[in-house]
Order: C-alpha cells, then structure tokens, then sequence
C-alpha cells in the first residue's frame, strides 16, 4: 500500500530544505584528496576552506555544477559547492582541481570580509567588461557565454582542469608526488587590466552582494525555524 507521508514530515522537509539552501550539507574531502591538493597547489591553507555537497540557494538552476565563494561571516575562510561532489570519477576529480585554482585565486587576491573579498570584485569587473563589450553585437546569451568562457579568471582554471584531465588519461594511476610540473600552481599569476568604470561596477555588485547575501539568508532561517518547530509538534501528536 503506497500511503501518502505525514503532513510532520512534509512540514520538516519544507524547513529543511530552506535550512540547506543557507547552510548545504558539508562534506570532508578524504586524505587522498587533501594529498593531491596539496601537492597540486601547495601555497593554500587548506584549513581555510570548507567542502559542501549542493549549491547555494541563488544558484539553483544555474548552469554551474560548482563554484568557490568566500564565507559569509569570515575575512579569510573560503567555501567550495558541489552541485555533485563525485572525487571518483574523472570529470568529478578535474572539477574539483578547477576548484582548487579559484581557492588559489582567492588567496592571491587577498583578505576581505564576507564576501567582500578581492577575488569577488575582479571577477565581476571581468565579467562585466566581457559582457557589455559582446552584448550590443551578439545579444545577451552569447556574450553571457563569452564572458564566462573568456574570462580571464576562468581560463587559467580550465586549461588547468584540462591538463589535469590529461595527465589522468595518460597515467593508470595518480601519484601526487609525481605530478607534472605545468600542473602545480603556488601563485595564480592574474594581473587585472580592467577600466576603471567597471572595477567600480565590481566593487559596488560585490558591497551589495556582501550585505544582502546575510540579510535573505537570516530571513531563510527566520521563516525557517517556526516551521521546524511546528513539523516536530505535530510529530509528537503524530500527525
Ligand atoms: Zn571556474
């Protein structure tokens, strides 16, 4: 008999979803995992940064299967999102290479608060400067696509993720003694040539971004917790 679940446990998973929306569930990457780090770029604290499984709330059908973002309430700590953390399998394991050289980013690029954070304002001032000298031309899709594909933040993680992909075709086995040369990375080597307007379009998106990320996140979890408590109620009348 297929009976329908309790209105407790639809309630739960309603505050438990919004729960993970701000917090997604943490995953601690294995010591295998933490050797090629390390070996692959040696500079970073991997103490620093934080491995969860799912992404952040504002990038649900977004395109991107992961993405590096510094820690809301930290002047140093970063995170790292995986829609799919997969560490087994190839394509998995280059993602969370290319992850890895944004993390070196971040630490290159300096200390900040929250997300106001040197790597955030470049990137978007990047983005930004791609995007609106494509957009008249080839339309908002293309130069969206081109902003990130050209993006000179992105390059260097793709071609590194690439590499990577190829040294693992090449080699039965991963040695992270062993590696190439061209895949260890102690600085990330970005130079910003950005025009001044749109550093200035970085540096505000990003204030904006670093106050309204905690304000909707504190909301989430405002709205979220009465609704928790009123699922565990109406489990302990069983309902
Ligand atoms: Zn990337």
């Amino acid at each position: 008999m297929n009976r329908s679940p309790k209105i407790s446990t639809q309630v739960l998973r309603i505050a438990t979803t919004m729960y993970r929306w701000v917090f997604p569930k943490e995953i601690k990457p294995n010591a295998e995992i933490y050797a090629l780090l390390q070996s692959i770029y040696p500079t970073i604290n991997w103490q620093k940064v934080r491995f969860y499984e799912g992404l952040p709330w504002f990038m649900n059908g977004n395109f991107a299967n992961a993405i590096v973002l510094p820690a809301t309430w930290h002047t140093q700590k970063i995170h790292a999102y995986f829609a799919n953390y997969q560490p087994n399998t190839p394509s998995g394991l280059s993602t969370i290479i290319h992850e890895g050289f944004h993390v070196l980013q971040y630490q290159d690029l300096g200390k900040g608060l929250g997300f106001l954070r040197g790597f955030m304002v470049y990137y978007l001032a990047e983005y930004f400067q791609l995007f609106f000298k494509n957009i008249l031309k080839k339309g908002y899709l293309a130069a969206n696509q081109i902003a990130y594909d050209q993006h000179p933040m992105e390059t260097p993680a793709f071609r590194q993720d690439s590499d990577f992909r190829q040294y693992c075709l090449r080699n039965a086995a991963i040695s992270p003694t062993q590696l190439p040369l061209k895949l260890i990375h102690k600085h990330c080597g970005y130079a910003p040539k950005i025009a001044l307007a749109f550093l200035l379009a970085g540096l505000m998106t990003t204030l904006i971004l670093s106050i309204i990320k905690p304000l909707i996140e504190i909301s989430f979890l405002i709205i979220a917790a009465p609704i928790y408590i009123i699922g565990k109620i109406l489990k302990t009348i069983s309902l």
